[in-house]
This record gives structure tokens, sequence and C-alpha cells, in this order.
């Protein structure tokens, strides 16, 4: 965008939307206008955000508005060009963090033509390439692949694992992380002179200074995006046993026996099932009734089954109420129901949740406002309670997903150079557990659509309909479609599958853009793919799929 210097970029205050549809209209209304490349708004925030050729005019956006029926009160426009107004420090914007939030904050900024300063104190590329989704999904797709061995479900083949050197595995992992620490990170600065990394904590000080590695630096624009880490419960004893978090779990280099995984929500269940398939016996313990907690109740049962017929043991409701070490590794004391029992593990798997990275960073002391779990408070235009200071990614709490993090990254730096012209737009997220099968979904589940009040129309295809899960003889899961009655549009899409994850974006963008289930069952879907379950289940809200030919339309 900065490299075009024919796009200009309008932020719109428009009155008169009171929903997701109303946003939705509006940015129809200006997608129709020629010249306009892409469009987003918030109704929350009463704004629109324009991405248009130098030619566009204001008369054809207020004309694109009030076609769609509501009011455009003020539209300002800006050439996407920092102009490094009169300077006080010799940077245009200072990025707290180096990891996939500041990174785009800092690209972004880079692009715009200003001067970045971007301040981390760890390993740059933060926790995605380094702790997180790389080397997670590295190992998970090996634990696959060693489960499949011995699971193949097709007549006369048989496989056999000659051999699992898991420290082999690890260096390879670790060898991939470095590859791409190098090729998305370091490489990437590269190829934006005007941004600089300085490897030095940052804090703040009295009266919201700056410091970086304790020497005072001026500012005027930043951007929070210092992430999160494991929150640890304070539960007796665990302070005294030499506990895991996924960090150290994903750098272990000899397997444990036994593994007590304390969270039954993502990160404890990937893990879990990994060591479960690389042969480790593996007891997770879930405090709340079910686990993946957030989800549809239909994929918390389904994948329970799927992780217990694998030899995982699951205890829901369990309360761990204390650790302490025994003779043979680390003994766990679980409540359920009133009924008390101990589990003995090699090692203890903390995975409950992760919380922003904001202790220790003087925050009140810049007043900044975070809230109950140390997250940073932002408004539509992700700008602190201090002007000029902006925060995202996991900093600013859920959801904590990476491109959810690059996105508000890129916003944040936007607006801090041009202005609060683009506000955040973050009404469908797409969720994925990479288990197997894996979980996606979108949008509200069932109880949530109900207790809103909204008349809803439900519709649970199980897999056992996909001819692609039927050729591949794993039957396992099912797609669930939650929808208005009134507007026939998707509320939710919650699945269970093996490729889950590359089946949800269909439900996103259809969300997103207004494609209604009639739409989506009538449209074509190639046979013979896992795509065909989206179309399926909308079909089903009206007929029997089993009733149906192959791929009948
Ligand atoms: C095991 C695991 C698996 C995951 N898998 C996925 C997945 O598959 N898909 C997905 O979308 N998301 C996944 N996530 C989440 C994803 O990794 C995060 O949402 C994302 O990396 C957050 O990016 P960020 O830039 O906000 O924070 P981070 O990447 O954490 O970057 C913050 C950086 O700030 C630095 N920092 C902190 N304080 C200071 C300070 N005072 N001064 C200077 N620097 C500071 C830190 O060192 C860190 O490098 C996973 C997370 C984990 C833990």
């Amino acid at each position: 965008m900065g490299e075009n210097r024919a796009l200009v970029v309008w932020g719109i205050r428009i009155d008169g939307m009171t929903c997701s549809h109303c946003a939705l209209a509006i940015e129809r209304a200006f997608r129709q206008v020629s010249g306009v490349l892409r469009a987003e708004a918030s109704f929350e925030a009463r704004q629109a955000w324009v991405l248009a050729g130098a030619d566009v005019k204001e008369a054809d956006l207020r004309q694109a508005v009030e076609g769609a029926g509501y009011k455009l009160v003020r539209a300002d426009r800006r050439v996407p060009k920092w102009e490094g107004q009169a300077r006080r420090s010799q940077f245009d914007l200072v990025v707290l963090g180096g990891g996939s939030a500041a990174f785009a904050a800092a690209i972004r900024a880079a692009e715009l033509g200003a001067q970045v300063l971007l301040v981390e104190r760890g390993t740059i590329g933060g926790t995605c390439v380094n702790v997180g989704c790389i080397p997670s999904k590295a190992l998970l797709r090996a634990a696959e692949a060693v489960h499949r061995c011995e699971h193949l479900p097709f007549a006369g083949v048989q496989a056999r694992l000659e051999g699992l050197a898991y420290d082999k595995l690890v260096r390879q992992k670790n060898e991939l992380v470095a590859s791409l620490r190098k090729a998305k990170y370091l490489d990437v600065l590269a190829a934006y002179p005007t941004v600089e990394l300085r490897n030095a904590e940052a804090k703040f000080g009295n009266g919201g200074a700056l410091y970086i590695d304790g020497e005072r630096t001026t500012f005027e624009r930043m951007v929070i995006a210092t992430g999160a880490q494991p929150w640890v419960p304070p539960i007796p004893g665990l302070d005294g046993v030499s506990y895991l978090t996924s960090t150290e779990a994903l750098a272990l280099t000899e397997l444990p026996h036994r593994l007590a995984v304390l969270g039954g929500s993502a990160v404890g269940l990937e893990l879990g099932q990994m060591f479960s398939r690389f042969g480790v016996e593996v007891t997770v313990l879930e405090v709340l009734p079910r686990i993946l907690p957030q989800e549809d109740e239909a994929v918390s049962t389904a994948l329970r089954q799927y992780l217990e017929a694998e030899g995982l043991t699951i205890h829901t409701s369990a309360q761990v109420q204390r650790v302490e070490r025994v003779r043979n590794g680390v003994g766990l004391s679980v409540v359920r129901e009133g009924t008390a029992w101990q589990i003995e593990a090699d090692q203890v798997l903390v995975a409950t949740g992760r919380r922003p990275n904001t202790t220790g960073l003087g925050l009140d002391l810049a007043g900044i406002v975070t809230g109950p779990r140390g997250e940073v408070q932002v408004d539509a235009f992700l700008q602190t309670s201090r002007e000029g200071v902006y925060a995202a990614g996991d900093v600013l709490g859920d959801p904590m997903f990476v491109y959810v993090a690059a996105y508000t990254g890129t916003v944040a730096a936007e607006n801090a150079l041009l202005g609060n012209l683009r506000p955040v737009v973050l009404g469908t997220v797409p969720r994925v557990t990479f288990t197997d099968p894996a979980v996606a979904s979108v949008g509200m589940t069932e109880t949530r659509a109900r207790e809103l009040g909204e008349p809803v129309a439900v519709a649970t295809l199980p897999l056992e309909h996909v001819p692609r899960a039927l050729v591949s003889h794993d039957p396992r899961g099912l797609v669930k479609v939650v929808v208005s009655r009134d507007s026939r549009q998707l509320l939710g899409v919650h699945i269970v599958a093996a490729e889950a994850g590359e089946m949800i974006q269909e439900a996103s963008m259809a969300m997103r853009f207004g494609i209604g289930v009639d739409e989506l069952a009538a449209a074509l879907h190639p046979y013979l793919t896992y795509s065909e379950a989206m179309k399926l289940a909308c079909q089903s809200l009206e007929k029997d799929v089993a009733k149906l030919s192959c791929c009948a339309a």
C-alpha cells in the first residue's frame, strides 16, 4: 500500500449503523464505488475505513453511504504517507516487542515512510515462531505420522514404526524454527532499512517516561506489542515441582513416561495428544465441566470421545488441590464432586491459559489502563488511555491468535501515524485447535445464540455423510451450523474433522461477507473434498442428507 502513491485512505464517520449487518451493508456499498479497493466498517466505532484510488471523491462515498440508508457525518482523506512531522525523537514510532504484532506494526509503519524503533527483550520473532505455532505444529505433525504408522485404516496395508529418536525430531523442529525465524523475521527486517531493532527491555518510569535498558528515550507515538505468557494457577505445592509450560514442553529432548496436563483447552489438548501419540501416558485435568469449554458443547463431547478412544485419560470438573514431590515423580491431589484421589506423573504440564505481558512494564506510571488480567485497554482504534500510545496482539487479551496479532499490529501502526481512521474489525475470528481430528469454529455456539434470544435453526452433520471422510476411512467428526431463522445467515459454525482447520475459512468468509446458508447450500463445491461438508450441513437444515445421492445439488 505504501508503495502505491496513487492510493488514499479514508476514515469515514457514519451515523445510523446499529449492528454488524449495517456495517456489512456499508462495506458493500463502498465496494460498489469504482476505484474502491477495500472497505472495513465498524458499527461500534460508527466508522468505516476505505482504501481507494486517489480519484475517488468524497461525493462518491457520500452517495454510497446515503444509498445504503445511512448518513455520512465526516470524511477524512489521507495520503498513506507519513510526513514526518517535527520530531522530538529520532523515531516516528516506537514498537515494544519483537513478535508478530510488533513486526506487522513496524512493517506497516515503514511502508508509510516512518522511522521505527523495535525493542525486543528476548528472542526476535516472539511466541509464534519460537515457542508457539511453529514448534507445536511441527511436532504435532510428527506425532500424527507416528500414530498413522500403526493405525492405518486400509485393508491389506500394514506398517510398523521402526523407532522414535525423539531427540532427533526435536533437533529437526529446532532447525525449522531457526530457519523460519531468519526467513520471516531477521531477513525481513533487512528489507525495511527505516526499522531499527534494539535487543533491550522497555519499561515506563515516573511520569510515563520510556526507559530502554535503563536509558531514558523520548517518544511520541508507540505501539505496545509485548505479548502474553503462560499463566500458572496458584495451586499449593506447584512451585515446588519443576512443572513445564508449553515452552518447556516443546523443548524437552526426552519423553516422560507419565504426564499430567493441567488444562483441557487448545494448548493442553494439542500437546496432550501429541505426547500420548509419542507413547507418553497422558492424564488431562480440566477444572470446568468439559474440555474446550469455549467451544460448542457438541464439539467438546465429540473430541473427548476421540481422545479417550486413543488412550488419553481425561477428567473434567477436576480441581487440583495440591501438588507435591513423591518418590516416583509428582503427586497431584484431585477433587471432583466431593471425591478426592491422587494422580502420579513424572511431569506436569501447566496449560491453563496465557496472560498479557504487562507486569513490570510500568503502564500505570504512563497512565495506561489495564483490565483484570493485565490486558491493555484500548478503544476501537486500538489507542490506549494515553494519547499516541496504541496496543496490539496478545497484550490486548483474547482472542490470542497470531493472525489477530498481525492484523491489530497493522491497524495500530496506521492509526498511530495517520490518525484514528481505521477501526479494528474483529467480527468473525476463526479458531482452530490442532488436535486430530481438529476443531475449528467461527461465530457463536448454539447456547450463546439461544441466550441472545435470536430464533435459531441448527443442523449437525456427522462426517460419515461426507464422501471424502468415507474414502479416507476416517468418519470422525461433525459440522454444526447455527443459523438465524430470520435472516438465514450463519451465526456460528463448529467443525470437528481431520481437516477442520482447512474447512473453516469458507464459513468465516460467508459470515464476514454476509453469504447466507441458502447460497452456501446451492454453491458448487468440488466433489470429493471436505469442503462439501459445509454445503451438506447447510442442506441438512431442510433435507435429510442421507436421502441424497452423491454430490446432489
Ligand atoms: C504453544 C502455542 C501454540 C500456539 N499455536 C498457535 C496457532 O497454531 N495459531 C495461532 O494463530 N496462534 C497460536 N498461538 C498463539 C500465537 O503464538 C500468539 O497469538 C502470537 O504469537 C502473539 O503475538 P504477539 O506479537 O502479540 O506476542 P509475542 O509473539 O509473544 O511477542 C511479544 C514479544 O514482546 C517481548 N517483550 C515482552 N515484554 C517486553 C519488554 N518489556 N520490552 C521488550 N520486549 C518485550 C517478548 O519477549 C516477545 O518476544 C500459540 C501459542 C502457543 C503458546
